[in-house]
């Protein structure tokens, strides 16, 4: 599985955009950022967009995507979500006001630039070659977490969530993971604001990383750039084995990159 961070942070500085993967080349996992980094060709091969949630720093590079590959694809992409997510994005967003309702908007076939597809918590879809899980998350609006498998190779993403509860809980049903995405924004010394916000800080990370396998790699995003620095000098501190990823880095994770 290949997963190129197209934007892993929680706020924008220059150098810093926000929370979006992209899976083999064209499953967008959140969409905070597209345009910034990938070429018309690139975003052109985005089939489908999983989101976890609808706040901005998670689905800001969608209008401009909608733009940019309007007339130059020949199948709707698929934007993926829970069903409040989609009503937020469709209501507030693609409304004909703020931008343009790509939903309804055709294609060079006829087709909308992009459909929205409902998943319900705790129901398997496929997506393309890859098998989906929706997991619920503890967010300050309707969110899920998500299991992705491809084959053998199977990773935890946690979305923004401020408990880390059920994620634990996913992971004790689940196999062996690959890697775990956690959403770290806030410094230890902003606990409070993180619990009012619904986002974690490091400390918090303690109790999961004693119940993942050793083996499973662990991996930060949702920095607010503004504390990366103080954020990395706690896990440092903590001598944490989780990693805080870097803008623009590739990862292969399992066996079939
Ligand atoms: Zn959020």
């Amino acid at each position: 599985m290949k997963i190129q961070v197209l934007g892993c942070c929680g706020g924008r500085l220059p150098g810093f955009y926000t929370s979006g993967f992209l899976l083999n080349d064209h499953l967008l996992l959140d969409a905070g950022e597209i345009g910034g980094v990938l070429k018309v060709e690139d975003q052109c091969h985005i089939t489908d967009i999983l989101l976890t949630h609808a706040h901005l720093d998670h689905i800001v590079g969608l209008p401009f995507l909608g733009d940019t590959i309007f007339g130059q694809i020949r199948k709707p992409i698929s934007i993926i979500g829970l069903q409040e997510v989609l009503d937020s994005l469709h209501h507030y967003v693609f409304n004909d006001q703020i931008w343009p309702d790509f939903t309804r908007l055709p294609a060079a076939q006829g087709e909308p630039v992009f459909r929205l597809q409902l998943v319900q918590l705790g129901t398997v879809c496929s997506v393309a070659e890859f098998e989906v899980i929706p997991f619920p998350v503890r967010h300050t609006v309707s969110s899920a977490g998500y299991l992705i498998r491809q084959q053998e190779t199977t990773i935890l993403y946690s979305g923004d969530t401020g408990s880390l509860q059920e994620v634990i809980q996913v992971i004790r049903r689940s196999e062996k993971l690959a890697a775990a995405f956690i959403e770290t924004s806030f410094p230890n010394r902003l606990r409070n604001l993180a619990e009012e916000t619904g986002h974690l800080i490091p400390k918090a990370l303690d109790k999961l990383l004693s119940e993942l396998d050793p083996q499973t790699q662990v991996f930060l995003f949702g920095m607010k750039p503004q504390y990366l620095e103080e954020i990395s000098a706690e896990c440092q501190a903590m001598q944490s084995r989780a990693r805080i990823l870097k803008q623009g880095e590739i990862l292969y994770l399992g066996e079939n990159p």
